[in-house]
């Protein structure tokens, strides 16, 4: 087939194109790093040597970055006798490194190795933002028009919420009701799982606040780390056992999950017992559940905690979404997708859900038909995240094959 010798003959660009992305630093301003104007202009610039006909930027207000913006890129390539556009939604911005001494390599300087490319952003979301612009180069270089109009988008801020992102954009008019809308964010590593469904996200910001004072004497100190650990230790164990259901359409992880993350900061020595204690859990809840009735139970024991230890808890939420309505698992867009993995990689594909936060996510709460899609190793957010490049010029091949026939 014309269209796999293209991507053969492309993958050197490919896999150039993604050191390229993993190089220039993107981290999302709100995990301290420079946002995503860099690596904008970068894929705006080489977009320009592509057919395209539109690329628009819809630059999102934000004074996190001293530029004042966070950037958005939507292109589009336009079809025979298009009925709708057919959107590849992927996401610019990157988690930060984390600990360094758990790198073997520098998280932005790609590296080539064992068939792997190694870097920040390799695997999230770099691969499949490279796959689905070079699946997209593929047919236009072929001259090939699909019978849709397709949209490609790289948005900003999909690590921590998307206001900037795909949630700004929903508020400019371009989408529309009957288009289609894949998030190629997650998948396994075979390929042959199609993500329809999320779970809810709700993130917890505990702020404890007592009384500082000199750790000799917690007579008249009141410790809020003390009042904060325990308190995180019930909290996370009720929360395993009172949500504890099982929903074998979640696949590898089919439960609601409670994690203590991040802790900030507190006092600089060892001989002060801190005034205040800040810390945050990540909790990714089946949909069967109502997030009211958890954040009520939450609050019940918080008031235990501050009885008992005389401390003042605060409970915010950064990041609260209800898991929305699946997308069907008949949609026309499942089905062209998994002939394209039948075709070109003999997987029978199978639906399901995951721990969620993607994009596919947002679209769906507006009732817009959204799928996930990609081949991976699950190494996003951790250190030494990589993509394997066999699964980076495949996955090339089935967008292009996708595109084609859409
Ligand atoms: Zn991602």
């Amino acid at each position: 087939m014309d269209i796999i010798n293209h991507v053969e003959n492309l993958k050197e660009d490919i896999i150039e194109g993604l050191k390229k992305f993993i190089s220039i630093n993107s981290v999302n301003p709100r995990g301290g790093g420079p946002g995503e104007k860099e690596v904008a202009e970068y894929l705006e610039s080489y977009m320009k040597t592509m057919k395209f006909d539109e690329i628009k930027r819809y630059d999102a207000p934000d004074d996190a970055v001293k530029y004042g913006f966070r950037p958005n890129i939507v292109a589009l390539y336009k079809g025979k006798k298009p009925k709708r556009t057919i959107w590849f939604i992927t996401h610019m911005d990157k988690v930060p490194a984390g600990d360094l001494s758990l790198w073997e390599t520098d998280p932005f300087t790609p590296v080539v190795k064992d068939g792997k490319i190694f870097g920040r952003g390799a695997e999230d979301n770099g691969s499949s933002l490279i796959a689905t612009l070079f699946g997209l180069k593929t047919i236009m270089d072929l001259n090939i028009r699909p019978e849709n109009n397709i949209g490609l988008v790289f948005v900003s801020d999909e690590e921590t919420g998307s206001d900037y992102g795909i949630k700004y954009l929903l508020k400019q008019g371009i989408f529309n009701k009957n288009d289609w809308y894949y998030v190629p964010d997650s998948g396994n590593d075979e390929g042959s799982f199609i993500e329809i469904a999320e779970k809810s996200i709700l993130w917890l910001k505990i702020i404890t606040e007592g009384k500082q004072a000199h750790a000799a004497t917690p007579n008249v100190a009141r410790n809020a780390h003390r009042a904060a650990i325990y308190f995180a230790k019930e909290l996370d164990e009720f929360l395993h056992e009172k949500y504890n259901a099982i929903d074998k359409m979640f696949g590898r992880v089919p439960i609601s999950t409670f994690e203590p993350t991040k802790k900030e900061y507190n006092v600089d020595n060892i001989n002060t017992i801190p005034g205040t204690d800040i810390l945050y859990f990540d909790c990714r809840i089946l949909p069967q559940y109502d997030l009211s009735e958890i954040l009520d139970d939450i609050n019940k024991i918080k008031e235990k905690y501050e009885i008992k230890f005389d401390v003042k808890i605060n409970i915010e939420t950064p990041q609260i979404e209800k898991a929305p309505a699946p997308t069907q698992p008949d949609h026309p867009m499942v089905i062209k997708l998994k002939e394209s993995l039948k075709e070109l990689r003999n997987i029978d594909a199978f639906v399901g859900g995951i721990g969620g936060g993607t994009c596919a996510a947002i679209l769906r709460h507006e009732n817009l038909p959204a799928v996930v899609w990609g081949t991976m190793d699950h190494t996003a957010h951790q250190p030494n995240e990589y993509i394997k490049i066999a699964h980076l010029i495949s996955d090339t091949k089935v967008y292009a094959h996708l595109m084609r026939n859409l």
